[in-house]
């Protein structure tokens, strides 16, 4: 079947043999390989019984006899959840522009909410930038933005303040924007972005990102006037775009990551309206996997992201996981 063809309905028909059979092209395209030594050519054993949850054919390694299916290791690994359901939310967050929130996938796919939240989590964690890693060139936007603490329940910056009279602390003099978490982004024109969840914005903790995010010496770097971008030029070409004189000065602008910013926004507070913090980066991960795909079908982009559902089983055990309801 031709990739660019695909289509969303065709996903939510195929069985959970066709879903696997199209899973292990995509995860295996030479051929199925043991996830735990790599050897090629395993066995292939078929489950005389058959059982609702059991996979009827499974491989066994030759060299490490281990029993393996496609979906150990990847982000399907001890879900019940047929696999042309996942395939179904997977399409949906790759085709949509502003994201699809856990209340959309709990309706379209009828799985329980906790469910909907739990695929949603684990398809942006595959979504996050696994590839090799590139550093970005040619014209390149930074900026940063501060996102969310409108309303953070229980803990404004004024609850804050109260709490700490309550408690009999000196309230310290807290900026609003303390309660916002910063978002660092690098946004290479015409090309990919970048997007980092930052402690503070000082010169040490950008120049440090940058330095690593950048091929330095073909690199013309665009930023306004912040004062943590003061050093930078002693590493790369730097020009400035100075927001309280101009906006625009001939091609000095950073038009390109505020509009990746207002991108990002529209679709956290449209679509999730709260994001909690510890998930930030997460979300960020799955803006970031659609613009940097943005030049690509929808198709396409689903059947890229298929590439890399599995991970080393680094990320299953470090990343902040949403309790799993079937565990
Ligand atoms: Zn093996």
């Amino acid at each position: 079947m031709s990739t660019s063809k695909l289509a969303y309905q065709t996903v939510l028909r195929w069985t959970d043999d066709q879903c696997r059979e199209y899973l292990e092209h995509q995860r295996w395209p030479n051929g199925a390989a043991c996830p735990k030594c790599g050897t090629v050519n395993p066995y292939v054993l078929e489950r005389k019984t058959k059982s609702k949850n059991k996979v009827q054919k499974l491989y066994k390694c030759r060299a490490c006899r281990k029993q393996f299916t496609a979906t150990i290791g990847t982000i399907f690994e001890d879900s019940h959840i047929p696999l042309n359901k996942w395939f179904a939310a997977i399409f949906t967050m790759c085709a949509s522009k502003k994201g699809v929130s856990a209340h959309q996938l709990h309706r379209m796919l009828g799985v329980t909410y906790k469910s909907a939240w739990f695929m949603a989590h684990r398809i942006r964690e595959a979504m996050r930038d696994k590839g090799i890693f590139v550093p970005l060139s040619g014209t390149v936007e930074a900026d940063e933005t501060y996102i969310g603490g409108k309303s953070r329940g229980h803990f404004t910056w004024k609850e804050r303040i109260q709490d700490e009279i309550k408690m009999g602390i000196r309230p310290k003099p807290h900026h609003p924007r303390m309660d916002k978490a910063v978002v660092f982004g690098i946004l290479e024109r015409k090309g990919k972005v970048r997007t980092i969840t930052v402690p503070q914005v000082n010169a040490e903790t950008l120049g440090t990102i940058l330095r690593k995010n950048l091929d330095l010496p073909n690199t013309r770097l665009i930023t306004d006037g912040n004062k943590a971008y003061k050093h930078i030029k002693h590493h790369v070409r730097h020009d400035v775009i100075d927001h309280e004189e101009t906006y625009v000065s001939g091609d000095i602008h950073t038009q390109g990551i505020e509009n990746y910013w207002s991108l990002l926004k529209r679709g956290l507070y449209g679509i999730f309206q709260h994001v909690d913090r510890k998930y930030l980066p997460q979300y960020l991960s799955e803006f970031q996997y659609r613009f940097n795909n943005r030049k690509v079908t929808d198709a396409e982009r689903f059947a890229s992201l298929m590439t890399q559902t599995q991970g080393r089983l680094d990320w299953y055990c470090q990343t902040n996981q949403a309790e799993n309801p079937y565990a």
